[in-house]
């Protein structure tokens, strides 16, 4: 399998959008399996208590089992918590399951509420003898708290905006949420990517959907569209990515290209972008 040019340093993305549906978990996985399959590093954060992520990923998840929710509230490391995946040597899990639900109430009332995983994280990665490429955490549907610290662990935001009518009504008020927590909490925080999924090319909506993302967002949005496919949508059931379950369909051709692109966002694209995001 090809390499892609790897990070100089590791790369923290999350994968958010407050719409359920419009394809965060599917990319993030994807991307995470096609980053992983061309030779980086990769550590996937499940935060969402539907665990599909950690579902789509082979990893166990059931209520009780070690997960992002014991991490949140410090009673295990990430180290203590991960899983490797069992499909890809170079890919790591760190499952959620139903038991999250309750951390948003049980943590909030802690000083450091919006910082719970990116203090898990950095004290992870101060103790870790392994070098990560990318951490990419997959949010929940919504702008609470566990996507606020999702938010605060990262330098970079991926949005993935789905190729329908109402794509963009909603993207204002995560712009302007995403402008908020830069302002309050993570000044380094950057949307540094846009994926358009579930595109039909026999469709208009679907181009005039991706036009006007483009018009709006040049430099963020990718060039490559992820195509409406049923395999995209099977492969979980068989607790897959589509990468391993039709290697050379459509969807896994289309993320492998999406994730190429992400991973030539370099050091000096991504200060293109914030100083353009800036100045707009
Ligand atoms: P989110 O995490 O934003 O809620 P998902 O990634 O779970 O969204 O996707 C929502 C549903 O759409 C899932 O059933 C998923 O399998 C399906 N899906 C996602 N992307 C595609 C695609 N490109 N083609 C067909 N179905 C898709
Ligand atoms: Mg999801």
């Amino acid at each position: 399998h090809t390499r892609f040019p790897k990070p100089s340093k590791t790369r923290y993305i999350a994968v958010a959008n407050q719409k359920g549906g419009v394809g965060k978990t599917t990319s993030a996985i994807n991307i995470a399996a096609a980053l992983a399959l061309a030779h980086s590093k990769v550590l996937v954060i499940d935060t969402d208590p539907q665990g599909n992520a950690s579902t789509a990923l082979g990893v166990k998840h059931n209520p009780g089992d070690l997960s992002t929710y014991d991490v949140l509230e410090g009673r295990k490391t990430i180290a203590e918590v991960k899983q490797q995946s069992p499909a890809f040597k170079n890919l790591e899990v760190v499952p959620a399951s139903i038991d999250l639900s309750g951390a948003e109430l049980e943590v909030a009332s802690m000083e450091n509420r919006n910082n719970l995983l990116k203090d898990a994280l950095s004290e992870f990665m101060k103790s870790s003898k392994t070098h990560y490429d990318y951490v990419i955490i997959d949010c929940p549907p919504s702008l609470g708290l566990l996507v606020i610290n999702a938010m605060c662990a990262v330098n970079e935001v991926l949005i993935p905006i789905q190729a329908e009518y109402y794509a963009l009504e909603g993207l204002g008020q995560l712009i302007n949420t995403i402008g908020l927590i830069q302002k309050h909490y993570n000044p380094g925080l950057l949307v540094s990517t846009m994926l358009v999924t579930m595109f039909d090319r026999r469709t208009l909506l679907s181009k005039e959907i991706y036009d006007k993302v483009h018009e709006h967002y040049p430099h963020i949005v990718l060039e490559t569209t992820i195509p409406r496919s049923v395999k995209i949508s099977e492969a979980p059931s068989f607790a897959q990515s589509v990468i391993e379950y039709d290697p050379h369909g459509m969807g896994a051709v289309s993320y492998r290209e999406a994730a190429l692109e992400i991973a030539r966002r370099s050091p000096s694209v991504l200060k293109m972008i914030k100083n353009k995001e800036q100045r707009s």
